[in-house]
This record gives structure tokens, sequence and C-alpha cells, in this order.
């Protein structure tokens, strides 16, 4: 069992007097973490502290900060397999996934230790006898309040940025993820001069003290109903916000593909990490022509998945983060076969323990079902029959998220029409998943603001300050 401490000020152990909170396995419901939870009067004394380094570390050089990541990359590089069996034994996902978000993790650690030195200002040409240039310099305390789906690779990129920049961070992890947020802070502090970063734990109570508290920025990655509470707290700071949130992706399925290649697509995309990933498939538009074979296809891949813990390196769907995300994602299925959708394979609570749910698929689907509107975050892949791809594309647009979206089509102008034409951040087209290292997108509406990944959330950090300089009375320097 992992005793998760918080670190406060540049001290382990501090706090914790609001309580405790227990984390079980998803997969068994055994306990594995128990983890302080952190009063609003700790958060404000972790941000005080935090404050009285900031100007320190802002002042050491882009290069001894890069050096620090690489050292940090190499701290949790040793901690790897520790923090993927933390992060199957809390959230559940296979360890052979868990230990790619770890992967994932270090080599944006590396990459931003590369990128941030080189990057610099613009000179300006005013008058020749001033000087004028822009720079960019960090925003100061930052608040990183991350979620239990990725949780190693997410927070590497924020908390990687963040410091790298000269910023000092209050990270707080998921609650569902304490222990490995707990194992990443360790081994960030090994390289870390004390009080840089701080580890806070708790949920929703101590985020959104921390959200209100006096930082300069709040970095979130979550639900889009978190970002919007985050968005309202920090607007009584001032604090600048960047927010990755949810999404409800759209997967079009065009009249002229092989429907067996494109249920494989669906497949992955659909229950790769039990539906838990924010670029998820989350609902389906098949063309008419192809429908019926892409969901019988669909089913057959569907049944054939592996389910059991993550911890059996068999195991292709483990189970999801709890019973309470189980009931919602379970609710979602109930509520769209009751209103017509039609069942084809899952939808069931299994018996036993955990919190399993077996990979669902369900055609009939009408579009405007919550199922099909709402985020699901589960391993289900709603189908609804369209006759043409002018109603797919105007559907899959029709959505309060804008995060991301793919297009199966052999079609150059389907695809041209897609990228043009829908209003979110990424567009896929023929790959679920995949995409060049480094991409970074601005999410739409409901699903975020600013850049959270990419050589551009480093720009994210920064304040950047234009510099007029001019020699006494009018001369020359
Ligand atoms: P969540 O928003 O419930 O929790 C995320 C973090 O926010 C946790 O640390 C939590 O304690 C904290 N929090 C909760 N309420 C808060 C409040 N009122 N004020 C401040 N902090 C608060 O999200 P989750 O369930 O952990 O994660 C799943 C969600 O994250 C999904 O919607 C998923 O799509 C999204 N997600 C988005 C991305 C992306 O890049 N867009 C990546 C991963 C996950």
């Amino acid at each position: 069992m992992y005793t998760v401490t918080q670190l406060i000020g540049g001290v382990w152990g501090a706090g914790g007097e609001a309580g405790e909170l227990t984390v079980h396995d998803p997969a068994d419901g055994r306990p594995v973490t128990s983890a302080p939870v952190a009063t609003a009067d700790e958060v404000d004394k972790a941000v005080a502290a935090a404050r009285g380094v900031a100007s320190e570390w802002a002042a050491t050089s882009p290069a001894e900060r890069a050096a620090t990541l690489h050292r940090i990359a190499d701290a949790v590089t040793a901690a790897a397999d520790d923090l993927a069996q933390a992060t199957t034994a809390e959230m559940g996902k296979p360890l052979a996934d868990a230990r790619g978000g770890v992967e994932a993790g270090i080599a944006t650690l590396r990459q931003y230790a590369e990128l941030a030195p080189a990057r610099g200002g613009r000179t300006l040409h005013g008058d020749p006898a001033a000087i004028d240039f822009m720079t960019p310099q960090p925003h100061g305390v930052v608040a990183v309040i991350t979620p239990w789906n990725d949780p190693v690779a997410v927070s590497c990129g924020l908390l990687g940025a963040a410091l790298v920049t000269g910023n000092v961070v209050l990270h707080k992890p998921s609650e569902r993820t304490p222990a490995t947020g707990w194992l990443l802070a360790r081994a960030f502090d090994t390289a870390l001069p004390a009080g840089v970063l701080s580890l806070l734990s708790g949920g929703p109570t101590t985020g959104a003290a921390l959200a209100a508290a006096e930082v300069d920025m709040v970095a979130h990655v979550g639900s889009s109903a978190t970002g919007r509470a985050i968005a309202t707290a920090a607007a009584g700071t001032g604090a600048k916000v960047l927010l990755e949130n949810g999404g409800s992706d759209p997967l079009i399925v065009d009249a002229d593909v092989d429907p067996s290649w494109a249920a494989g697509e669906a497949a992955l995309g659909a229950f790769a990490n039990a539906g838990q990933i924010c670029v998820a498939v989350e609902r389906i538009y098949a063309h008419r022509d192809v429908a019926e074979d892409f969901v019988a296809a669909l089913v057959e891949r569907a049944a054939a998945l592996r389910v059991g813990p993550g911890r059996d390196p068999q195991t292709q769907l483990g189970p999801l983060v709890d019973r309470r995300h189980r009931d919602q994602v379970h609710g979602q299925v109930i509520a769209a076969v009751a209103d017509g959708a039609r069942l084809r394979v899952g939808g069931t609570l299994p018996e036993g323990p955990g919190a399993f749910y077996p990979a669902t698929v369900i055609d009939h689907c009408r579009h405007d079902l919550a199922l099909i509107r709402e985020e699901t975050f589960g391993p289900v892949a709603p189908v609804v029959v369209v006759d043409s791809f002018s109603e797919a594309l105007r559907c899959a647009a029709d959505s309060p998220y804008g995060l991301a979206a793919t297009v199966l089509t052999g079609s150059m102008s389907h695809a041209q029409r897609a990228w043009r034409e829908l209003p979110v951040g990424t567009v896929k087209v023929n790959s679920v998943f995949g995409g060049a290292p480094a991409g970074a997108a601005h999410p739409r509406r409901a699903s975020g603001q600013g850049f959270g990944y990419g050589p551009e959330l480093l720009d994210e950090f920064t304040a950047t300050k234009a510099v007029h300089i001019q020699a006494p009375g009018g001369g020359h320097w």
C-alpha cells in the first residue's frame, strides 16, 4: 500500500489536516493508496512558500534549468517501473499502456529540455539610438491540476514546460492517482532546488482552493465542468488560465471504405484505455452503404477483447477507474437504450469485484441522444447511420466540444472538406491515433483554451515583455 505525503515549501510530510483519502484498485477493490487531503489553509501556505523562491528560480539561466530537466528525466526513467505499476494499481489501465505513458512523459521532458534554451524574443527596430526587444519571462507561481487517465504523460508535459521556463509549480494530481503523482514528485524533487515544486494532494475541494489562491497561472487538464469552475475562480484573482478539457470526438465512416478495416480503427479509438482517453472515439457516423457490415465487424472486435486486470500482460481491456465512473458510463448506455437505441454487444454490469465494463456497441442511435452529445469516457461505441458525407460532417460539427475528429475516407476532396470545416483542434484522416511528435492544437469551445502540448506550451508558460531602452537626455549610449 502506498502512503502519500505532501511536499510543501521544500518539506516532505507537511499538512493533511483535512483528513485522508483512500484509493482502491479498480480491478479487485483492494485498498492501494492512502493520501492526505490538503486544507485551504495549507494551500495558501504552499503558495506563499512557493512565492518566496520564485524570483530565485526565475533568475537561473535557461541552460541551467534545461540541465535540471534532463536530470529530472533521468530520475523519472529510474522510477519508470514503479510509476507504471502505481498507475495500473490506481486507475486500472494495462501495464504496457501505463509504461507507454511514462515513456511519453520522459520523451516530453527531454524535448522541453532541448527546446527551452533555444527560445528567444524578437529584436525591434525603432529609434536607432534606442534598444528595443521583446523577451519571454516566467509567469511566477503556477498551479498545475491534472487528471487520472494518463497521469504521468500529462503531468510531465505541464510540469516540465512550467519549470523549464522558470516558473515555480504547485502540483495537485488527481485524487484517483495520488501515489502516481507522489512518485513523480519524488523523482522531480531529486533534481530541483527546495521549494521549486510543491505537491498537494486531495480532491475537488483542494483543487478549488488552489484555483482560487493567489497564483499567477492555473493549468488544468480534466473535465470541462471543472475547467469552467477553474476559469470562474481564476477570474477573481486575475490568474491566467490554460484549459485542456473534455471531448466527444466523432468518427466518420465514409461510403467508400472497407468496413472491416474501419471497424478496426473504431475499436481502437473507442476501446483503448477502456475509452478513457480525451481523444477517444465517442460517437460514430457511418454511411448507410457500409453501416451494416461495419457494425457487424465492430461487434466482433468488441466481443474478442480480452478483459482482465491491468497487471495481467494478456489484458486488452482493463477496468474503468472506479465504480462511481462505471455507474455514469452505464447510466448513459441505459438511457440511450431506453430512448430507442439498440444494444449489439456489452452494455451489462458484470458480476464480481472491481469496476469492469464490457466493450459495448450500440446502433440505431439518434444524433440527439445524451450518449452522443456528452462525453462518455468509457468503452462504448454508439453508431448513427447517415445518408451522405455532408450529413456526417454536419452532425460531427454539431457538438458543445471541439477537441478532435477522425474521418475514414478514400476521397481526397472529403478529407479536405473535413479538415477545413470541422470546428475542432485536431483532424485525423484514416487513423484514429498517431500524428507527428510535437503537434499542438487549440481545443475549441468546451474542450478548453490554449496550447496544452508541443513547443507552444512553452509560450503558454511565459509572458512576453517589451523593452525600450533610450540613453538619458535623448543622446546616444
Ligand atoms: P476532473 O476535472 O474531474 O479532475 C481533474 C483534476 O481537477 C483533478 O486533480 C481534480 O481533483 C481537480 N478538480 C476537480 N474539481 C475541481 C475544482 N472545482 N476546482 C479545481 N480543481 C478541481 O477530470 P478527471 O475526471 O480527472 O479527468 C477526465 C477528464 O479529463 C475527461 O473529461 C477527459 O476528456 C479530460 N482530459 C483531457 C485531456 C486533454 O488534453 N484535453 C487530457 C486528459 C484528460
